[in-house]
């Protein structure tokens, strides 16, 4: 990749990229990638963890006064002439640092490492499905003790604890629960808002695995059988998600994979309601490349996970939203969650 990018040596910051190349878990920490060579500069705080879990992936260098300095030193040693640095996430400030610390041409580049982290080796995708079962565990724990007349943050209490109870790690996003017309809100916050009789209640929640997250949204009826609109939205994403999440492969540009769904609900009249994209991409950050958009004329990679999640939303009524993880093998798309999407409507 350095040679790809024509740069001597790159400059890690973004600790996601970091862990990736390095398996350090801490949360400061300056990474040093040269042609021959890779460097770990942190503090006082990971010396003891620093090695332990970066082992022989990279020297580690502790700094207890200021990892900036210690960074000036480290280019002096290697004298790159050109340096390649993580343009996304660098501040100014930062920027700044590093054109203080050498005299190597600074070069901004972007998404390179997560280009490389967008194909998942056998460890990384049994961590995504065993976070995506261990999230979908505490949700059958949780469904049935929904009721009628409890709050939205009740709800996401009781899922949040049974995930850290079955061992996520964290919560990889703020979990959603959203009833009613408040499941027409795409990214809703959980609110003290009351559940009603005969309401969509959806629930977009995740669990995290070795650093590794999977992300899930399950749309239920609360306390009676859906009406004849709710199933007709239903059965349209039912069929949109199916479609795609079976449909996508590797090769296939993100906007054909979006197509997928997108057509199918558009063809009904519903396209100006499913006003996101498709999916995602899942590996150490719940939103990373690949992007499964309109917009994305990049094929999709053999080995990637990524998320398909169609939606209807009609302001003022409702939405629903289905979201599936799937693994972009060789052979075809592997469903690293239960793929359950057939409608629930909670006895309750
Ligand atoms: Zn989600
Ligand atoms: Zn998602």
């Amino acid at each position: 990749m350095l040679e790809e990018e024509g740069v001597d040596a790159l400059l890690v910051t973004h600790l996601a990229n970091i862990r990736w190349l390095t398996g350090f878990t801490g949360s400061a920490g300056l990474l040093v990638v040269s042609r021959v060579s890779a460097t770990l500069i942190t503090d006082f705080r990971y010396a003891t963890q620093a090695p332990q879990e970066v082992g022989t992936a990279a020297d580690v260098v502790i700094d207890r006064r200021n990892v900036w300095d210690r960074l000036t030193r480290v280019l002096a040693t290697q004298a790159p002439t050109s340096l390649g640095v993580e343009s996304g996430t660098v501040t100014m400030r930062d920027a700044e640092r590093i054109r203080a610390a050498t005299s190597a041409r600074v070069v901004p580049l972007v998404d390179t490492v997560e280009r490389l982290r967008q194909v998942k080796d056998a460890t990384e995708v049994d961590a995504i499905r065993a976070a995506g079962a261990l999230a979908l565990a505490a949700l059958a724990e949780v469904l049935p003790t929904i009721r009628v007349g409890e709050r939205e943050l009740d709800v996401a209490s009781r899922l949040e604890a049974a995930l850290r109870r079955r061992g996520s790690e964290w919560h990889p996003f703020p979990t959603i629960v959203a009833s009613g017309p408040r499941a027409a809100l795409p990214h809703a916050h959980t609110s003290a808002r009351v559940i009603g009789r005969g309401e969509f209640l959806l629930i977009d929640f995740g669990a995290q695995l070795e650093g590794y997250c999977a992300d899930i949204t399950r749309t239920v009826v609360v306390g009676a059988p859906a009406d004849d609109r709710q199933r007709a939205v239903y059965d349209l994403v039912w069929e949109a998600q199916r479609r795609a999440r079976e449909g996508v492969r590797a090769g296939m540009t993100g906007s054909e994979a979006d197509a997928l769904a997108r057509d199918v609900i558009v063809a009904r009249g519903f396209g100006e309601a499913f006003g996101h994209s498709l999916g995602h991409g899942l590996g150490l950050e719940v939103h990373e490349a690949p992007r499964l958009a309109p917009t994305a004329e990049v094929p999709l990679p053999v080995g990637a996970v990524v998320t398909v999640e169609p939606g209807i939303y009609l302001p003022g009524w409702g939405g629903v939203r289905l979201e599936d993880d799937v693994w972009l093998s060789a052979s075809g798309p592997v469903l690293l969650t239960d793929g359950r999407t057939e409608l629930i409507e909670l006895d309750c």
